[in-house]
């Protein structure tokens, strides 16, 4: 009987995996899969009134909690770890309708966390758009020449690195005089210049930039002069 030691108090119902074959004192049912000791006498579920209860195996801790607040009756399941000589929770038995419930509240949980995700989705995208249009506004405001389809584009690119993920002190910082205009150095250098070319022709890029600065300069002086 050593696999039938008495498991740890509890409170609550307790019903053990059984390691050897063992037969319901009552009915004779067995071998028994699962069974409730009673003065150290073995029975099966149905005689001990748990055969209409379901097993949820442990893993899931949300919902075994939630099953067993919704079920009536419930047991834990319980198996001996003879290396550790420990019983050990395997996981509940709950009622059918009341696992479907607890099922029914996880799943819109996950519903709610989904459509929580959509709408900060949207909020981000939303951001995203009003950063872009303030930082357009912004270089139309310190270069009039500048085309607006182009400060547009520069504002994009911004925005895919500035918005999104730095949050809106970095964005307001973004906006800054000094952020507006070195985008749109930037842009310059790469659209209206040799640069790239330079830099993969293999001209250090120190060498590079100080051979296309005439170049920047002349063409940010024209936009912001407005022409
Ligand atoms: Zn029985």
């Amino acid at each position: 009987m050593a696999a039938l030691a008495t498991p740890p108090v509890r409170t609550g119902l307790v019903v053990i995996q059984a390691l050897r074959k063992k037969h319901c004192a009552d009915c004779g049912n067995g071998p028994l899969a699962l069974l409730v000791l009673e003065d150290g006498v073995p029975r099966c579920l149905d005689c001990v009134d748990l055969g209409h209860l379901v097993f949820l195996p442990r893993g899931d801790t949300a919902l075994t909690r939630r099953s067993r607040e919704e079920s009536g009756l419930s047991a834990v399941v319980v198996r001996f770890n003879r290396r550790r000589s420990r019983y050990e929770r395997q996981g509940v038995l709950v009622e059918e309708a009341a696992l479907a419930r607890a099922e029914e509240r996880c799943l819109a949980d996950a519903e709610a966390r989904r459509r929580r995700r959509v709408r900060d989705a949207r909020r981000r995208a939303m951001e995203d758009v009003r950063f872009t249009d303030a930082f357009a506004a912004e270089i139309r405001r310190l270069f009039p020449g500048c085309p607006a389809g182009r400060a547009v584009a520069i504002a994009a690119h911004a925005s895919v690195r500035g918005s999104g993920r730095v949050g809106r002190s970095a964005a307001g910082r973004a906006l800054s005089e000094v952020a507006v205009t070195s985008a749109v150095i930037a842009s310059v250098r790469h659209l209206d210049t040799p640069y790239d070319e330079l830099l993969m022709s293999g001209v250090p890029r120190h060498e590079a930039r100080r051979r296309i600065a005439g170049v920047v300069e002349v063409t940010l002086r024209a936009w912001r002069d407005g022409h």
